[in-house]
C-alpha cells in the first residue's frame, strides 16, 4: 500500500509520515529530505539542484520519477511505503500510478492535509528542522524557550533555506497552481481530507481513523 502525505508546504506532512511510518512499520520517503541530503554531501546531484531547492522551484519530473521508482523497487519498500513531497505534478502522480499498475499494485491512498495559507506562511516562518534527526520545531513553541538544540539527539536546530517570506509565497503558489489539480486524480476511498490546522497528535488520530478500514495486510503496532 502506497500513502501519499499531500498538503502544502508546511502542512505537516513530516511530522505525520515519520508518525505513520512507525505505526505502519513501512519506510517513509521524503523527495525533499533526500534533494537536500544530497545538496549538503555535495555530490553532483546536489550541486545541479540546489539553486532550484533554495529558490523554491521544483526539479524536473523525470528527474524525481527515477529517484522515487528506483526506491520504491527496493524489497524494504515492498509491503508499502509513505511518500511525502511527490508526487508534485500531475505527471509525476501519473507516472506513479502507472508504475503501480505495472506492478500488479493498488492505487495509492491520499492523505490530503489541509491547512490555510495564513497559517502556513506563519508556521514556516517559525520552523527549525534538527539537520540530523529531522525532527521539526516552531521557535515559538515552550519547547525552545531555552535552547536551540534538537530534543531527540542534541544537534544544533537549523532554519531550512527555502523558509524565507518571499520563497514560502512562491511555493505556495507553486502548490496551488501546479500540485493542487492533483487531487482531481484521486477520489472515493482512495482520498482522505484531513483537517491539518489541529495539534499534530489530532491530526494523527484523524488519520489513523480514516486509513484503519483500508489497510490491507498492513498491521498497525497499536
Ligand atoms: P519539501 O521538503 O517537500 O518541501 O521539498 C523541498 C524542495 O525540494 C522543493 O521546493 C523542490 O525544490 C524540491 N522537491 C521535492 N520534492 C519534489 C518533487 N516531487 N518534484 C519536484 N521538486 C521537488
Amino acid at each position: 500500500m502506497v500513502i501519499l502525505l499531500f498538503g502544502p508546504p508546511g502542512s505537516g506532512k513530516g511530522t505525520q509520515s515519520r508518525l505513520l511510518s512507525s505505526w505502519l512499520g513501512v519506510p517513509a520517503l521524503s523527495t525533499g529530505e533526500m534533494l537536500r541530503s544530497e545538496v549538503a554531501e555535495g555530490t553532483d546531484l546536489g550541486r545541479a539542484v540546489s539553486e532550484l531547492l533554495a529558490t523554491g522551484k521544483f526539479v524536473s519530473d523525470e528527474l524525481v520519477n527515477q529517484i522515487v521508482v528506483r526506491k520504491l523497487l527496493q524489497p524494504d519498500h515492498a509491503r508499502g511505503c509513505l511518500l511525502d513531497g511527490y508526487p508534485r505534478t500531475v505527471q509525476q502522480a501519473e507516472h506513479l500510478e502507472q508504475f503501480l499498475a505495472s506492478a500488479g499494485k493498488n492505487r495509492s491512498h491520499v492523505v490530503h492535509l489541509d491547512v490555510p495559507s495564513e497559517m502556513i506562511v506563519a508556521r514556516l516562518t517559525n520552523r527549525l528542522q534538527c539537520p540530523n534527526c529531522k525532527r521539526i520545531y516552531n521557535v515559538s513553541s515552550g519547547e525552545l524557550r531555552w535552547t536551540t538544540e534538537c530534543g531527540e539527539c542534541g544537534a544544533l536546530l537549523e532554519r531550512r533555506a527555502d523558509d524565507r517570506e518571499a520563497v514560502i509565497l512562491q511555493r505556495l503558489h507553486t502548490y496551488h497552481d501546479i500540485t493542487g489539480p492533483i487531487l482531481r486524480l484521486y477520489n472515493g476511498e482512495h482520498y482522505h481530507r484531513i483537517e491539518g490546522t489541529l495539534p499534530p497528535e489530532d491530526v494523527f488520530l484523524q488519520i489513523q481513523q480514516s486509513l484503519r478500514p483500508h489497510l490491507g495486510p498492513l498491521t498497525p503496532s497499536y
